[in-house]
């Protein structure tokens, strides 16, 4: 298993190109839903599959969809068309199948409302192999016969339930009435309601279907542990793991990632924070991993920076932390890493860095476990500095308690002549807590807003309950039904621009000219900043709180 590192995947029948492009990337092993999913896909079958952000899913798709590429082409339209609901996750897919697809120099082009349309002409007119869009704008460009879909083998519906929350339906329908009938179609979404099934039923042929985490784990499988889960940016996660570990003063710790190059980062950027932190992956032998495990016994290492496959059967005493620096690709990956702590009735902690939108997954393993995982709030710069100051506190009790002091006495006599006791015993505690980092310049991290109601299975109607529940604030939106603007131009400018999720927006009212619409008060200022930025049915409108009620 390790020491072939693409050895699994190489087993689901991917093609070379492939293969090499995932060892670069540090991928170890498949997700549970890529092993599932791939051999199915490869062979040509429709599928349906259960999982939510942060599962592998992307790769899922993608592999297969580059699996049979035909490169070289000089003209005919698109092999595959990828439709998603927000600019953000066309933006992120279209890296992933470019990153895997990158030997075969395979050509791919994200589409989304709000980016220039000439840039996108241009592209489809240089000929592209992938199409990863939004519904609104794919279908604008079937309309202008700038995307024509006839050599389409594969659709993707990726995150469908969004998609459909987003009014997207009919637009979903239209855009697949233009693909050839053969085609093979995939379905992924994190919540199955009965609208999903039935888009499935109707435009999937005998699919295969896939659900990730069903079996629920008996108690005495699960280790004494508090779980705890901080919700982050990713561009700010390696900055709350730091914040994290300065106010957990772990004695000793291993750090989960996901892959290898995430691994050699992260040890990284903790031995620049003054951490003894060690790699432990796949592609170490052996003798080099049985090294690290010895440095961390011995406590000259007091972190572990490792992926599933290298930790697996590892069994270390002192372990007292999991820290999971994303969540891991299944429940049951979970389970078995927070197994590393709380052994033999000891209690240990498991800590999980997750992105808003993977809240879902933490839902899918406090379902698996029958336990809580507490949302904690990043600690502050204040939390931070209260917690130094403790922990220099209880350094100097132990040292009262149990070291022989007898042999500094001379330090102190030699003072105590020229300056109180208690102004020399404060400049040693200023040293040692210096020495131990002292009040390092530190800065906020931000924390982003949790995405709410992340486990509801049903959508209801948009808005009103929620709306009263917390502050909400009616944005005025100087375009309307003269324009041609639908709910889901606003809700797709809206969630694909600003980046929060189509879930959050409220009642929306469109009138000949102008439309209103509800989105969460802490979030009204950055979506009127990111509105200007972007064009809703191609043009630019005025977008302010609502000044009046007008009925
Ligand atoms: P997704 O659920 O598709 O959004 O993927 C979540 C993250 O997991 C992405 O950052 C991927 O790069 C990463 N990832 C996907 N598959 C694997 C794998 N087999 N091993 C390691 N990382 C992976």
């Amino acid at each position: 298993m390790a020491d072939d590192p693409v050895e699994g995947f190489a087993g689901l029948g991917l093609r070379a190109e492939l293969l090499r492009a995932l060892t670069v990337l540090g991928y170890e092993e498949p997700t549970p839903i890529q092993r599932e999913a791939i051999p199915p896909l490869v062979a040509g079958h429709d599928l349906v599959g259960q999982a939510a952000t942060g599962t592998g899913k992307t790769a899922a798709f993608a592999l297969p969809v580059l699996q049979v590429l035909t490169g070289g082409r000089e003209d005919g339209g698109p092999q595959a068309l990828v439709l998603v609901p927000t600019r953000e996750l066309a933006e992120q897919v279209s890296q992933a199948v470019h990153r895997y697809g990158r030997e075969l120099g395979v050509r791919v082009l994200p589409v989304y409302g709000g980016q220039p349309i000439g840039r996108q002409l241009q592209a489809l007119r240089r000929g592209v192999d992938v199409v990863v869009g939004t519904p609104g704008r794919v279908l604008d460009h079937i309309e202008r016969e700038t995307l024509r879909l006839g050599d389409v083998r594969t659709v993707v519906l990726d995150e469908a339930d969004e998609m459909l929350d987003m009014g997207f339906a009919e637009d979903i329908e239209a855009i697949l009435a233009e693909t050839p009938a053969e085609r093979q179609t995939v379905l992924f979404s994190a919540t199955m309601p009965p609208r999903i099934d039935s888009i499935a039923r109707r435009h999937l042929r005998d699919p295969v279907r896939i659900t990730m985490g069903r079996k629920a784990v008996s108690p005495d499988e699960l280790p004494l542990v508090r779980q705890s889960a901080y919700l982050v940016a990713r561009a700010h996660r390696t900055a709350a793991l730091g914040r994290i570990l300065d106010v957990e003063a772990p004695t000793a710790a291993i750090v989960f990632c996901r892959t290898r190059e995430e691994v050699d980062q992260v040890t990284e950027a903790l031995n620049g924070r003054g951490y003894r932190a060690e790699a432990l992956h796949g592609g170490m032998s052996q003798d080099q991993r049985d090294r690290v495990m010895g440095r961390l016994r011995a406590g000259s290492t007091e972190l572990l920076v490792a992926t599933d496959v290298a930790a697996r059967g590892l069994d270390v005493e002192q372990l007292t932390h999991v820290i999971n620096f994303n969540v891991p690709a299944a429940p049951e990956a979970y389970v078995h890493r927070i197994g590393r702590v709380g052994r033999a009735g000891r209690e240990g902690c498991a800590i999980t860095l997750a992105e808003p939108r993977e809240q879902r997954m933490l839902k899918a393993i406090e379902r698996l476990t029958g336990q809580r995982i507490t949302l904690e709030k990043l600690p502050t710069v204040t939390d931070l500095r209260a917690r130094r100051l403790e922990l220099t506190r209880a350094a100097l009790q132990s040292s009262l308690e149990t070291d022989d002091l007898e042999r500094y006495r001379v330090v102190l006599d030699s003072l105590t002549g020229e300056f109180d006791v208690e102004d020399i015993a404060l400049a040693a505690v200023r040293l040692l807590h210096e020495a131990a980092g002292g009040d390092a310049d530190e800065k906020e991290i931000p924390s982003p807003a949790p995405v709410p109601d992340a486990d509801r299975s049903q959508r209801g109607a948009r808005g009103k309950a929620r709306a009263t529940e917390s502050g909400v604030t009616r944005l005025f939106f100087g375009i309307g039904r003269q324009a041609g603007v639908r709910p889901q131009d606003l809700v797709g400018a809206i969630a694909g621009e600003s980046g929060i999720s189509a879930r959050e927006i409220g009642a929306i009212q469109i009138t000949d000219r102008f439309s209103l619409v509800e989105v969460p008060a802490s979030a009204a200022d950055a979506i009127i900043l990111a509105m200007r930025r972007s064009t809703i049915r191609g043009r630019r409108p005025t977008v302010r709180r609502e000044r009046f009620t007008p009925r």
